[in-house]
């Protein structure tokens, strides 16, 4: 990698913003997963053993409209506030408001503060803002050594907009930028690549998890050893389906599974019955398909479902299913997993694989009834000598549930970001670092 790490700077004394990721899942105020925690742990760790003055910040969730895009209610509540009777709209809209203010509760990072300072067996202070009066003066007194907690970065409207005011801040704060968030690498916001890209900083450069992620990732993926397959599955339709353009272009095999198979079935004339299918992408899909078929790649469709009434609600629940083959869906039934010819057709497919990545499960893995085909390809990976990289939270979720996560290369921690790396793109909070 091109991009300087924290290792190619002298941090002993020095003021080091760090964008981190500490997104966590959070339910009452109690963090459900420390996943993301752990990950940042290796670069804290080694700034303060090198006596470095660490100011740590993050996003968190997604906090109401009024802070992040600095409007006052959302579409759909100005919608819900102007189907009232005119006299009752005015107290409407303050409710909603007032609901909204809470999110500051909701998307704090104080617990997170509390969970890392157990972690380092240090003190973290915590900043009640993120550029505030309370900021300035923990910033103005850190000692070497010591750690800073900043406030969602969300609360600040400037985050997602790449403020100048916001970026010139934030730089004042520090004499080097360091981006270990690669969940957020994907974004081009203040603190995850606008601060570096103004120039405000006069060292921007990468932590460990960075460095991490893309010493595997990128490497493999630059001049991937052939055959290269990349499956994709998941729910995020939309999203995902828009990667496959470029994707075709990269790999040497496409292979479709999940929610997603069932829109490209859809545009191939199938009838998918009530299964996930988002109608706008039917054309895309088409082109797609062609595509694939210009390029000379191979392109995998699911022959075969396992098929229920409903989705599981609770999503563990035991449903009745059955297996049938994609031109039979009948019209009051939906998909839920790929079916045993179609799970025989995949592990046949990344048998002779030298790098596959996969991104998105097969089917409703959560529940067992929907849980094979997920395993299966996930075995069949676990099986291959080739290099295997799994990124996006559910996928990762699913390989490690069933016990083979150290059976693959590299599981990366960011979903989006791994996707777009994926498609060969170049990630901004990567691009804005300094060369080496
Ligand atoms: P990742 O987090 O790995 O990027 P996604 O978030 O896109 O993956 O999708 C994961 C979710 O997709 C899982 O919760 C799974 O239950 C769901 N899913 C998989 N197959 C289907 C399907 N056929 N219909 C509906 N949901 C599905
Ligand atoms: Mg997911």
């Amino acid at each position: 990698m091109n991009k300087k790490s924290i290792k190619d700077v002298n941090v002993a004394g020095k003021k080091c913003l760090v964008r981190v990721d500490f997104n966590v899942p959070m339910k009452n105020g109690v963090i459900t997963d420390e996943t993301r925690i752990n990950g940042a742990l290796p670069t804290i760790k080694y700034l303060i053993e090198q006596g470095a003055k660490v100011i740590l910040c993050s996003h968190m969730g997604k906090p109401h409209n009024i802070f992040t895009k600095g409007f006052g209610l959302t579409k759909k509540e100005k919608k819900a506030v102007e189907a009232l009777p005119i006299e009752e709209q005015a107290k409407a809209k303050e409710e909603f408001l007032q609901k909204a203010l809470k999110d500051k509760e909701k998307f704090t990072l104080k617990p997170v503060a509390i969970k890392l300072a157990e972690k380092l067996g240090q003190e973290v202070k915590f900043a009640e803002d993120v550029v505030g009066p309370c900021a300035d003066e923990l910033v103005a007194n850190i000692k070497d050594g010591e750690v800073i907690l900043l406030e969602n970065t969300r609360f600040e409207q400037g985050e997602e907009k790449r403020d100048e005011a916001l970026c010139k801040k934030l730089a004042s704060y520090c004499e080097v930028y360091v981006n270990d968030a690669f969940g957020t690498a994907h974004r081009s916001h203040a603190t995850t690549a606008a601060i570096a890209e103004y120039g405000f900083v006069k060292e921007a450069v990468c932590g460990f998890l960075i460095e991490k992620e893309l010493s595997v990732m990128a490497d493999s993926l630059e001049n991937p050893v052939r055959p290269f397959v990349a499956i994709l599955g998941g729910a995020k339709v939309a999203d995902k389906l828009k990667v496959i353009s470029n994707l075709l272009e990269k790999c040497d095999t496409l292979i479709i599974g999940g929610g997603m198979a069932y829109t490209f079935l859809k545009a191939q004339g199938y009838e998918v019955g009530t299964s996930l299918v988002d109608t706008e992408q039917i054309e895309y899909c088409k082109d797609m398909m062609a595509k694939a078929k210009e390029l000379g790649k191979n392109f995998y469709l699911p022959v075969d479902a396992v098929i229920a009434k409903e989705f599981p609600n609770p999503i563990d629940a035991e449903v009745e299913t059955e297996v049938c083959s994609v031109e039979n869906i009948p019209a009051d039934k939906m998909g839920l997993d790929i079916g045993p010819k179609t799970i025989e057709l995949y592990a046949d497919a990344v048998k002779s694989a030298k790098t596959v990545i996969w991104n998105g499960p097969m089917g409703v893995f959560e529940n067992p009834c929907f849980a094979n085909g997920t395993i299966s390809v996930a075995k069949a990976l676990a099986e291959t000598t080739a290099t295997t990289i799994i990124g996006g939270g559910d996928s990762a979720a699913a390989v490690t549930t069933f016990g083979l996560a150290d059976k693959m290369t590299h599981i990366s921690t960011g979903g989006g970001a791994s996707l777009e790396l994926f498609e060969g793109k170049k990630l901004p909070g990567i691009e804005c670092l300094n060369d080496k």
